[in-house]
């Protein structure tokens, strides 16, 4: 394929969904339709709810894949309070967020369901606990943080009792994508513990959760839960009400902000993610002067600071909120118009788990991401710099950051369906309907052969490597087009082989041979920090994990790239292979004077989330 898309994983196999008619054959369907009629007060059930539900009453592991606000809840909730099931008793929720668990305890407690929870960890779920002991009447379900699982000793004593008289109905891990072991929030769930479950409660099935799953993530939650034969139940995630847009990263990317939501969405909610915390708050800073309802959140505010926050943003006090993502866990706002990345995410799934906050209530809603090839750097050095991880996990994140790279250079594939193949699901583009920037655009497409440069150019990398000189991404540009205006460029770098070579190329050009090669991980490039205190760290380029089989194999290396139709320098299509002498067709009117220029935007690195 000669265009880097995004990288397609195969689901596993067990994905046979129980039919419609089997479901309402099943003996548990006259009791499941009563509880929903009279205890939920709903009228019928959502898709795959039911299949989840007679599943994990006929004893089976189930997975159930949904988009946020897709009703997962029922699906557990449900089956908690039927009698018939193959197990019965207590159901054990394990839930991520208090928060969460109160409006679900809540909701409950509206429907007169009997459910208790333990969330803390000092004595105060004493009484509760006391009474899930002795009672006969036990509650329906139990919701409990993981913390309170495996490190309350009162806790396992209690649910050993449970399970040793058979009244463990069930496990409910919601937000089992957690569990994923290199996840961003893993560190904090105390998800990793849940992988005793199986082990310490045999014969008690399980209920996976998620709304974000690779079949990575599925198959980290299949294996740390030590599921067995279970039901996997998943639904198209298209999300055919948001809009998809990338647009290159410029200096004063809040003016651009600014005239975006003036323009088009005056007045109503969004989200605005960054990637450090001392960002957030510039940001902010820099929207309200443009005269707009912006509030900074993150980590680093206290409790109270952002349960204020969050409730000023929830009840439209406040309209936009720019925040690291440390927001969103738990956010459930359905009139959300906008989710901006004003940097680059730390993965497709982070990706499409925010902006999914977005249109929750059907209508149309923008996705806009600010891309910078900069900020996909910051984010490898702080991968590389985190002490908390092994280079597993750092392999497998720095992996994620280029996908979610290779995704953002990409102009030519539908984004819709980019994404989904990422969650191997198949999409057909044409059903895209130009709501994402790539679909929409009506400049032409164009293949350009770069063989030969692309092979010159990693050759100078490795020259460059083998004499030990270090070459930044803006030198690396200039040598192989031999511009430099600098003198000291030109008498170090003339010296390699390749000086010159991409003579004919444009800057554009190389720079996008450039980042290409850097998605496919020929050649990666490590930030180090700036000899001079509080300067911008320097970007060094090097020969990347895939370099040797390029070089072994020097595999065709065609470009697609769109070019405004009738422009300057309208491009004539060429295929197969060219001479090198031979410029390329495309050429922009004007090279641009930098083209790493997101150099300039800050210095900040330690901050975190
Ligand atoms: P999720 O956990 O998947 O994000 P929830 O379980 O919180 O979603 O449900 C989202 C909303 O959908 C809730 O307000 C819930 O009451 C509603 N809902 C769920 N199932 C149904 C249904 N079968 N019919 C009508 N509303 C439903
Ligand atoms: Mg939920
Ligand atoms: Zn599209």
């Amino acid at each position: 394929a000669p265009m880097f898309s995004a990288v397609a994983l195969l689901r596993p196999p067990p994905a046979e969904t129980p039919s419609e008619a089997s479901l309402r054959a099943s003996p548990h369907y006259p009791e499941v339709v009563e509880k929903l009629r009279n205890v939920f007060r709903l009228k019928a059930f959502r898709k795959n709810q039911l299949a989840a539900i007679v599943s994990t009453l006929n004893g089976r592991d189930a997975i159930v894949l949904m988009p946020t606000g897709g009703g997962k809840s029922l699906c557990f909730q449900l089956p908690a309070v039927c009698r018939g099931g193959k197990t019965t008793g207590v159901t054990i929720v394990v839930s991520p967020l208090r928060a969460l668990m109160a409006d679900q305890v809540e909701r409950l407690r509206s429907l007169e369901i009997d459910v208790m929870m333990l969330a803390s960890m000092d004595s105060q779920d004493g009484n509760s606990m006391h009474e899930l002991r002795s009672t006969a009447n036990k509650p329906s379900l139990v919701y409990v943080t993981p913390e309170k699982l495996y490190c309350s000793d009162n806790m396992k004593a209690i649910l050993k009792g449970l399970h040793a008289r058979r009244q463990l109905a069930r496990f409910v891990i919601d937000e089992a994508h957690l569990i994923n072991s290199w996840g961003r929030d893993f560190r904090a769930s105390g998800y990793a513990a849940l992988s005793d479950i199986r082990k310490d409660y045999p014969g008690v099935p399980i209920v996976a959760l998620t709304a974000t799953a690779t079949s990575e993530a599925l198959q980290d939650i299949v294996t740390a839960l030590s599921l067995n034969d279970y039901v996997l139940l998943s639904q198209s995630f298209n999300r055919p009400n948001l809009r998809y847009k990338v647009i290159p990263k410029k200096k004063d990317t809040e003016l651009s902000i600014a005239q975006f939501i003036k323009e088009k969405y005056p007045g109503k909610t969004g989200i605005i993610y960054c990637i450090a915390r001392i960002k957030t708050e510039e940001v902010a800073k820099k929207l309200k002067a443009h005269g707009l309802n912006a509030r900074h959140f993150h980590a680093g505010l206290n409790d109270g600071d952002r349960k204020r926050i969050q409730q000023q943003w929830q009840n439209g006090e406040c309209n936009i909120i720019v925040a690291t993502v440390a927001f969103g866990m738990g956010v459930d706002k359905a009139d959300v118009r906008f989710v901006i990345h004003f940097d680059v995410p730390e993965s497709v799934d982070a990706y499409c788990q925010e902006t999914g906050r977005a249109g929750r209530d059907g209508k149309v809603a923008d996705c806009i991401l600010y891309y910078s090839y900069y900020d996909v750097q910051r984010r490898i050095l702080r991968i590389n710099k985190d002490t908390e991880i092994d280079v597993v996990q750092k392999s497998r994140k720095r992996q994620a950051v280029h996908t979610v790279s290779a995704f953002c250079i990409n102009e030519i594939d539908c984004r819709r369906m980019l994404l989904l193949n990422h969650f191997t699901e198949k999409f057909d583009p044409a059903s895209c309907n130009g709501t994402c920037d790539n679909c929409a655009s009506t400049d032409e497409v164009t293949e350009i052969d770069l063989t030969t440069y692309a092979t010159q150019f990693v050759i100078m990398f490795q020259e460059a490597q083998d004499r030990c000189m270090k070459i930044t991404g803006a030198l690396s540009l200039h040598a192989f087009r031999g511009t430099s205006k600098q003198e000291m460029t030109r008498r170090t770098y003339d010296t390699l082989e390749s000086f010159g070579k991409g003579s004919s190329l444009s800057t554009d050009l190389t720079k996008r041979l450039f980042d290409n090669l850097i998605a496919r991980e020929v050649l990666s490039t490590e930030l180090e920090e700036a000899p001079v205190p509080n300067r911008a760290p320097v970007s060094y380029v090097y020969l990347g994990p895939a370099a040797d089989d390029f070089l072994a194999k020097m595999p065709s290396f065609v470009l697609k790239i769109r070019c405004p139709k009738n422009g300057p320098g309208a491009p004539r299509s060429k295929k197969g292979p060219q001479p090198p002498e031979e410029a390329p067709a495309f050429k922009p009117a004007d090279d641009p004077v930098d083209p790493f220029p997101a150099n300039d935007y800050e210095p900040f690195f330690d901050d975190i989330e």
